[in-house]
């Protein structure tokens, strides 16, 4: 078993935690809101005042926080943890945000001797509660062969992507196809009840059909269809709309630098955009539902 400081615990980031505790790692956790702290430390988890503090003892530090800058924040500058981490310390960054700038924080915890490993997540909110996410990792090796076994108590799948800033690239290219996937849904879904289907029977009837898709598996957009989904709570939780963006943000940055046609995205990004602007960046990516037919009974 390790010594792990975990650092974010939101939506992802606690129960992610959480599954290490039980795992049986000694485990010391750090987040800027006090209540996302407090649950952990109640379940056996230590904490600290400072992050500095934190990784005092750490063998291994795993981040999950929401985007870039904060990566950049807790990694880099002279108050950064690379700064102060000793060589060896396994570091994993399971936050989604741009290859470069995971790239860059990999090179700066090169220099130091540190190993860095980007793996970013898939598997929503259910799947950091039931262990079973996905690890998409860019990284050498070794140092993915490291970090197997501690990925291994919070997820079933567990990827090779390639070298540093792989991993986010096959985030990136994933997430996107996903809010393609569920706006189409959505849109198909608007579609046959606005012709007098029933949504539930719609839904049973695409998912035996070829247009089965991960979103009408466990994930259904529309209101009632299936239980536990954010959809069935007015779309609180999950995966926000403000997250979505940014990855769709990161996914049209990334065409450009490539000179890389996608259309679709580009589509699904301005979707998502003009719903995010309509008040709804703090709700679950499924309400794009919301966007074809507002307040679907
Ligand atoms: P979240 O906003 O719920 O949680 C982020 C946490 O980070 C918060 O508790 C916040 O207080 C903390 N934080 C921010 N800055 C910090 C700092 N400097 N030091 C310590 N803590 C800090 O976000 P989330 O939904 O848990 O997502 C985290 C990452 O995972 C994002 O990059 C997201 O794109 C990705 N992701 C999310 C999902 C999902 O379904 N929510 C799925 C896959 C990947």
């Amino acid at each position: 078993m390790a010594t792990i400081t975990f650092i974010g615990l939101g939506n992802m980031g606690g129960p992610m935690a959480s599954n290490l505790l039980k795992a049986g790692h000694d485990l010391t956790v750090f987040d800027l809101s006090e209540t996302a702290v407090r649950a952990l430390v109640d379940e056996g988890a230590n904490t600290a005042d400072t992050v500095l503090e934190a990784v005092k003892n750490a063998e291994v530090v795993i981040s999950m926080l929401p985007a870039g800058q904060h990566v950049e924040t807790v990694y880099l500058g002279e108050n950064g943890l690379l700064a102060h981490l000793p060589a060896a310390t396994l570091v994993i960054d399971s936050s989604t945000i741009a290859p470069e700038t995971s790239r860059k924080v990999a090179d700066t915890a090169r220099s130091a001797e540190i190993t860095f490993l980007d793996a970013p997540v898939s598997g929503g909110v259910g799947g950091a509660k039931a262990g079973t996410l996905t690890f998409i990792c860019g990284g050498e090796p070794d140092a993915f062969e490291r970090a197997r076994p501690i990925l291994e108590g919070m997820g079933k799948n567990i990827f090779h992507a390639g070298p540093s800033g792989a991993g986010q690239i096959a985030k990136i290219c994933n997430n996107m196809l996903l809010a393609i996937q569920m706006a189409g849904t959505s849109e198909a879904l608007a579609l046959g009840v606005k012709n007098g289907l029933d949504p539930a029977v719609l839904s049973e009837i695409m998912k035996q059909s070829s247009g089965g898709n991960w979103a009408l598996n466990g994930y259904n957009p529309w209101p009632g269809v299936m239980e536990g989904v954010p959809a069935s709570r007015d779309y609180a939780g999950g995966f926000l709309v403000n997250l979505m963006t940014k990855d769709l943000g990161l996914a049209m940055d990334n065409a450009t630098a490539n000179h890389s046609p996608v259309p679709l995205g580009a589509l699904a990004r301005n979707l998502y955009e003009l719903h995010a602007g309509q008040g709804n960046g703090q709700l679950d990516f499924s309400s794009i539902q919301r966007f074809y037919r507002p307040d679907p009974e």
